[in-house]
């Protein structure tokens, strides 16, 4: 069994540790003799059909401008996968892209792939700070978000959570996040998926899945860390 993650612009979409997610996919998988291999996409590369995972981290808004034109090419692609349950998880900068447009603070409309059924609008000030989680099938979820886009979700998408700490989408209707089809998209950074091994557990259980026809059956792991520092982090102020 081998699973390959599409990890997307891993120079300009990376804030706060996200590149901390492939590795917490990597190490996840080979822990339970799953082999793992990453495939790198930057601006001019196409997207290969075998893709078992997707993830795309956060970025500066002028990051996200970079790379406007080339996540337009591969969106009709990037739609096919996720719509056939690929799955995959975008954190920030690639969760507002994912969705419709992102207008920008300065005016600038940065044009979404209309995956995601939400859009965002920059708001006055930046949120910013801790953040917990509830009333999810993973439980609690922690991490950290400092944005200045407020989300707001369409009738297509279901959120991931309710926001106890923080503010998620957009500080007023205390949601966070985005669910459709296995896609996942959320604010939090930290990493996300270290401090939360059930949402890496449920990437790799639907790509197995996904691969095999069969229900995946995980071996358990010894997450007495990522329980410390999943407990941590919900402390934080
Ligand atoms: N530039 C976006 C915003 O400020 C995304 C930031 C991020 O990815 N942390 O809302």
């Amino acid at each position: 069994m081998k699973l390959r993650i599409l990890h997307l612009y891993p120079k300009e979409m990376n804030l706060y540790g996200d590149h901390g997610n492939i590795l917490s996919i990597v190490k996840r998988c080979e822990w339970r003799g799953i082999k793992a291999e990453v495939v790198v996409h930057e601006p001019g590369d196409p997207i290969p059909d075998d893709i078992d995972i997707i993830f795309g981290g956060g970025g500066q808004d002028s990051n996200q401008n970079t790379i406007e034109d080339d996540l337009r090419a591969i969106g009709p692609k990037l739609k096919e996968l996720v719509e056939s349950d690929v799955p995959t998880l975008v954190v920030c900068g690639l969760y507002q892209l994912f969705g419709e447009y992102f207008q920008t603070g300065d005016g600038n409309k940065i044009e979404g792939i209309g995956i995601l059924d939400l859009h965002t609008v920059a708001g006055k000030n930046r949120l910013i700070g801790n953040v917990v989680v509830d009333e999810s099938e993973f439980g609690e979820i922690v991490g950290y978000e400092n944005h200045s886009g407020l989300t707001r979700l369409g009738k297509n998408v279901r959120p991931l959570g309710t926001v106890s700490k923080g503010n998620g989408n957009n500080g007023d209707d205390e949601l966070e996040g985005a669910r459709y089809h296995n896609c996942i998209g959320t604010y939090l950074h930290g990493p996300i998926l270290p401090k939360n091994p059930r949402i890496t557990d449920f990437l790799i259980s639907k790509a197995i899945e996904r691969q095999t026809g069969q229900p995946a059956k995980l071996a358990r792991l010894n997450d007495t860390a990522e329980t410390r520092a999943h407990k941590v982090a919900s402390t934080r102020p």
